[in-house]
Formats: structure tokens, sequence, C-alpha cells
């Protein structure tokens, strides 16, 4: 099936007489016969549902149609990005590891990095998406478990390399985690280059409607974590807690890691999504092609519009010739990128919160990648907590305003931004 397939029937398909629509199963619990039978579902020997802190079947069902976008062998929710990212470095990292990031991340994740996972003992080193092999190979220590990076990073747009930072990651023996939020599988899919797990806050594009926080962890499965047995220990050394299953042994490299991280990460930690959530989100990916699309035109258009404004200081879209990203957003995301812009208006950060609250229909909320345009300044909002220095590295100037293109006539869109301009 073509993408677009994908999107409207993948993970789904009912035999005779079953729901068109995919059930939402509102329940926390699963009835048994036996006692027997259920312990052999505690002690992974059968697989089935017992209890939805772990697994429910209305979240696998959407996890599958994501992990059939994405191109991927296994895939589990998570309540939001935040844990998806937490959730696809702590698999394979603990106290004592070390992981290579991009610096040109979102906040929110540079935060759980930098501040909290750093507190846990995980230590990060962040590179510039646009530092050459030797600067990346430089970044690497032995006990290196991971390498992380977002296609389109939110909200500077820079644009990852990913066969550079995969064929970077392999040479040391480890997996590419990437970050596919803002052009979602419509518009990459970084497995086709070499990435080895994909994560997704679907509270995005993917939902689409601004209705629920999630997010999504997709496996490849083609990172052979048995060629580094003293590196991940935890995939390739029974585990205690399951009286010691070895998880790449008895599911291979297709199901271990995900498998992992569902009986035991989210055993105990608990980040669930629930189905109503995870339903909402299977509605929204039924349409994520066309308003894709839909997006990328109108950020098209509105950035050719801002590029020439003489209140515009600079602009960042990866769909403008001349922009830092274009050649590499040709080969990544051909058809197209995502609907965020982000620009500068001249007279910097003043100028900026003037030329916000004049907007009409653009409406001002800490949110990107809705069918609703949207606008942010994220120096006083999303990246409020990072220094200057910070600032600069993560590629947010103290002007830049994040505008997220909806899925409305582009010609109304343009038409609030101009007279947002001529007021200030
Ligand atoms: C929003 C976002 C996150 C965090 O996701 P939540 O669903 O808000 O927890 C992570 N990565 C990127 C690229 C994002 O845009």
């Amino acid at each position: 099936m073509k993408t677009e397939t994908k999107c409207v029937q993948g993970g789904y398909r009912p035999k005779n007489g079953e729901p068109r629509q995919i059930p939402i199963i509102q329940s926390t619990t699963f009835k048994y016969e036996t006692s027997e039978a259920m312990g052999k579902l505690f002690d992974l020997e059968a697989a089935g549902y017992f209890y939805s802190r772990l697994q429910n079947p209305t979240c696998d069902t959407v996890a599958a149609k994501i992990c059939e976008l994405e191109g991927g062998t296994a895939a589990m929710l998570t309540g939001s990005g935040q844990a998806a990212n937490f959730f696809a470095i702590f698999n394979i990292a603990s106290c004592g590891d070390h992981v290579v990031s991009s610096s040109t991340i979102y906040g929110g994740t540079f935060n759980l990095f930098a501040v909290t996972m750093k507190r846990m003992g995980i230590d990060f080193t962040f590179v510039s998406p646009d530092c050459t092999e030797e600067e990346l190979h430089a970044a690497f220590r032995p006990n290196t478990k991971a390498v992380f990076g977002e296609t389109l990073a939110n909200p500077a747009l820079t644009v990852l390399d990913i066969e550079k930072f995969a064929k970077v990651a392999h040479e040391h023996g480890c997996p590419l985690i990437i970050d596919n939020t803002f052009p979602t599988p419509v518009g990459c899919r970084p497995f086709e280059w070499g990435a080895d797990i994909v994560t997704h806050s679907t509270t995005k594009y993917l939902d689409g409607h601004g209705s629920a926080v999630g997010g999504c962890l997709v496996d490849s499965g083609r990172f052979d974590w048995t060629k580094y047995p003293d590196r991940y220990p935890g995939l390739c050394t029974p585990d205690e807690s399951y009286h010691g299953v070895t998880y790449t042994e008895r599911f291979g490299l297709a199901g271990a890691y995900i498998t992992k991280a569902t009986v035991q990460l989210m055993r105990d930690l608990g980040c669930v999504q629930s189905p109503q959530s995870a339903y909402l989100l299977g509605l929204g990916i039924e349409s994520l092609h066309v308003r894709m699309k839909k997006h990328c035109e109108n950020a098209q258009a509105v950035a050719e519009f801002l590029q020439n404004h003489e209140k515009i200081g600079w602009i960042t879209y990866c769909g403008l010739p001349g922009d830092s990203g274009y050649e590499l957003a040709k080969k990544y995301m051909p058809n197209g990128s995502c609907g965020v812009i982000s620009f500068g208006v001249k007279g910097g950060r003043s100028a900026a919160e003037a030329f916000m609250k004049n907007l009409k229909l653009i409406s001002i909320a800490t949110h990107v990648a809705d069918a609703r345009s949207c606008c942010l300044h994220p120096a006083s909002s999303t990246h409020r907590q990072l220094s200057e220095e910070e600032l600069a590295a993560a590629g947010v100037s103290s002007d830049l305003v994040r505008l997220s293109c909806g899925i409305e006539d582009a010609e109304d869109i343009i038409e609030d931004l101009a007279q947002a301009l001529a007021a200030i």
C-alpha cells in the first residue's frame, strides 16, 4: 500500500461483521478463565491483554497504523511526545551512560536531556546538526549508547542530514533515534535513510486538530543489538523481573526493543495514552496526507509573502530556495516538509510581541501543527528556561516567531499577517 492508503486503512483490518471504525476499548482490565492462562501472560509466554497500563487494543491498533506508515516492525503509543523520547533513550541507556544529540531540538526535549536525564546519571553531548563527520565522531565516548536528532527541528527548522548521522552512529555501534514529528511519515520516512528508531509527538500533525496529547515509538527492527551484548545488556541478557527472559532471543530483532519498552518501562512508569485519545489520533491520521499537502502549500505561499516584506528581518523555511535547509529538504522531504515557518520581525523582541498582539485569525498558542493557524514566541514561552547561550545553540533567537500555518485559505492567513505587520 502507498502512504496515502496506509493513512486511511493502515493498522486495522476488520473481519466479517466487525466494526468498520476502530473500537474504543475503554477497559482497564481483561477477563480470563484461569489463573494459569493469566500467568502465561505475566511470564511473556503468551501474547494477550490483561491491564491497560501495559497494553490496550485500541492503542495497539493505532500504533500499528503509525508502524506501517513509518515502515517499522513494532510500535507503541505513549502518553506524550516527551514520554516517547524519554522511553526511546531510557530503554537502552541508564546511569553512567552517554548519548550524542543534535543541539537544535525541541525545548522540552532539550530540558529532558540536559536537566532531568542528566540528574538520572545520563550524560548528553550536543552537536550542531551542521557539524562535519569528524566533529560528530569526536562527540562519541566508550559509553555512548545512542544518537538523537529531529528530522526538522522545532522551532529552528534546521534539516538533519539523517544519512550522515546514521553512518557515524553505526560506525560506533549505536542506533540513530529520529524524532520525526514535524514532517510526519507523509513527508519523510527516516528508516529509508538509515535511522533505527523513530519517535513522534502525535500531539502535532498526526492528531492534527489539537485534540489529544500523545506520543509514539517505532522500531525499524534493523539495529542488531546482539552484535554489542556488552553495550546493550538490557536487550541481550536475561531480565530477572521476567524470570530470565532475554528480549532479543524471545522476540527477535523485530520485537525486542518495543517489547522491552512496553513490559518494563510502561509497566513501571505508566505513561500510557488513553484509548479515547488513541481513537482521536487514529481518526486524525486518516486525513494526514490530505492535511499535510495543504499545510505545506499554505506555508510555501506565506513564506514567499513574508520573504519579500519590508518589516521582516529574516525567515527560515526549507521550501524557499536559498534557505540553508533547502537542498537537504529536497533530498529528505521531496513532497513538502511541514506548515511551520520561523521568522524575525525587524525591531526584535518587542516588535515581535506587538505584531503578534495584532493578529486576528492566527491565534497565539503553545501549539503547532494544528488545522488552525497559530503562532508563538518561543524565547518567552517554550524556550523560556534556556540561557542566551543555550537559545543560540538551539537555533532560537530572541526575535524568532514560530508560525504554524493551518489548513485555512492561504489568502486569509496572508491578509491577517499583512494587517498585523501594517499596524506596527
Ligand atoms: C511537541 C514536541 C515534543 C513533545 O511532545 P508532547 O506531545 O508535547 O509531549 C517532542 N518533539 C517535538 C519535535 C515536538 O514538536
